[in-house]
């Protein structure tokens, strides 16, 4: 973020201080709450009115982190204002957000509408699915009381047609659902929504690929038409002259150091942990693997990375599934050429695979050095590296900076599921700087 911040200021911050009033927060959705760790970034003052995180653990990381007035387990007790969980509220009839808020950002849950899902399209799929009303009932709830802004994230796949037979997307329900909201009085102080769409991508600012579509809803009574038009375009504006003075930072630029005691630590305990039994025969792996081979015309005994005498693929469960992954994806990048070792290590530069996708995923970095985005389950292994790449570097991966705190005694796997499923800061945060200078936060 310290680079993303630089990029930033090198456009935008003029040379006087930049002035701006305490901003009041909320979030939902929190996990490592990464509108915070851009506004810090950013040198926005703000206060935490409320926040809700589903999984307890993420939820303790982020308390350490940050200072909260009302923390909720779910977003619908925060909309509600059910007591929250916090020890200085127990015996507290309830818990409100007193002040009106700013900005309220919500990363509602992607499975319903990721295209990963495999039973996407299928009619009644993204309704259906458990997590839906999360977005659909509780994120427009949270709309009805009517703050002046609010920030929604979502993966690309809420912007595709809900399955096969229609056009309507989710996107143009929820925006549909505002409006209507708006027009028949439902939101408190009859307010009504401009909405500002707008895509980012991490890769703009890390050799990560996590490509977000983020939705503004602006209180009319507080932000004009053109404010929004203003928004959009200096969110372009900022992007494109990015994507021209500066490189992404490399994966490994930011990586720990060797040696660093936190990543010495978190592969210990993966290694501990490692799985050593065999995969069951016959699976889809093997399927994948001997059509790869196949593809390329080599033998099913070519290992070309696992049979290096010096291979130890720290951290990894070593399994035959997994070190298939790894000779697979050599020999994809390799366009199955032998190669003598030193030129190997020269084509594996910078590369990067997720071990937890199969084979015919190709989930590894791409000619120019831009691996796949980072979710829950992601297992990333660095080739340069011969290991993992640990939870704690996958949140400085998402844009975090190395002073976030890990709690004592929570384990690195718990961080990376955090990272996994986390908001991008730098995206974040481009896009409450150029909120911040459309208005100020009125
Ligand atoms: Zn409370």
């Amino acid at each position: 973020m310290k680079q993303a911040t630089s990029k930033l200021e090198h456009y935008f911050i003029p040379k006087q201080h930049v002035r701006s009033k305490v901003l009041q927060l909320a979030s939902s959705c929190t996990g490592a709450c990464s509108e915070a760790a851009a506004l810090e970034a950013l040198g926005l003052p703000y206060l935490i009115s409320g926040a809700s995180e589903k999984n307890g653990k993420f939820a303790a990381i982020f308390n350490h982190n940050f200072q909260v007035d009302h923390l909720w387990e779910t977003m619908k007790e925060q909309v509600s204002e059910r007591p929250c969980q916090l020890f200085g509220c127990k015996g507290l009839g309830s818990c409100s957000m007193r002040n009106e808020l700013d900005i309220w950002v919500m990363g509602t849950p992607c499975p319903p509408f990721s295209e990963q899902n495999v039973s996407r399209k299928k009619p009644g799929a993204v309704e259906g699915h458990a997590l839906y009303s999360v977005t659909f009932t509780d994120a427009l709830a949270a709309i009805c009381s009517g703050h002046k802004a609010y920030l929604l994230e979502q993966v690309p796949g809420f912007n595709k047609p809900y399955d096969s037979d229609s056009s309507e997307t989710p996107l143009d329900r929820f925006i549909g659902k505002v409006n209507f909201m708006g027009e028949t009085g439902k939101i408190k102080g009859n307010a009504k929504y401009w909405n500002v769409v707008i895509e980012q991508n991490l890769d703009l600012w890390i050799k990560m690929k996590r490509k977000r579509i983020y939705v503004f809803f602006l209180r009319t009574d507080v932000y004009s038409y053109e404010d929004c038009r203003r928004l959009k375009g200096m969110v372009e504006e900022l992007t494109s002259k990015i994507k021209n003075d500066f490189d992404p930072k490399s994966i490994g630029e930011l990586l720990l150091p060797a040696g660093d005691p936190y990543r010495e630590a978190a592969l210990k305990e993966l290694e501990e942990k490692r799985v050593v039994d065999r995969d069951a025969p016959n699976q889809e792996w093997q399927k994948q693997d001997r059509s790869l081979r196949k593809e390329f015309g080599v033998s099913d005994d070519y290992n070309p990375w696992t049979s290096r005498p010096d291979f130890t693929g720290l951290g990894l469960s070593k399994t035959p599934r997994v070190k298939s992954i790894l000779d697979g994806t050599v020999i994809r990048i390799l366009n199955g050429q032998r190669t003598s070792r030193r030129t190997l290590k020269n084509h594996l530069k910078e590369k990067y695979v997720d071990v937890s996708q199969s084979l015919k995923r190709k989930s590894f970095s791409d000619a120019h050095g831009f691996a796949r985005t980072q979710t829950t389950s992601t297992i990333l292994y660095s080739f340069d590296q011969d290991r993992v790449v640990v939870g704690r570097e996958m949140l400085l991966l998402q844009g975090h900076s190395r002073n976030f705190r890990i709690p004592p005694g929570v384990k690195d796997t718990v961080v990376k599921e955090l990272a996994g499923e986390g908001m991008a800061v730098p995206c974040v945060g481009l896009l409450l700087w150029c909120l911040f200078w459309t208005r100020r936060f009125p």
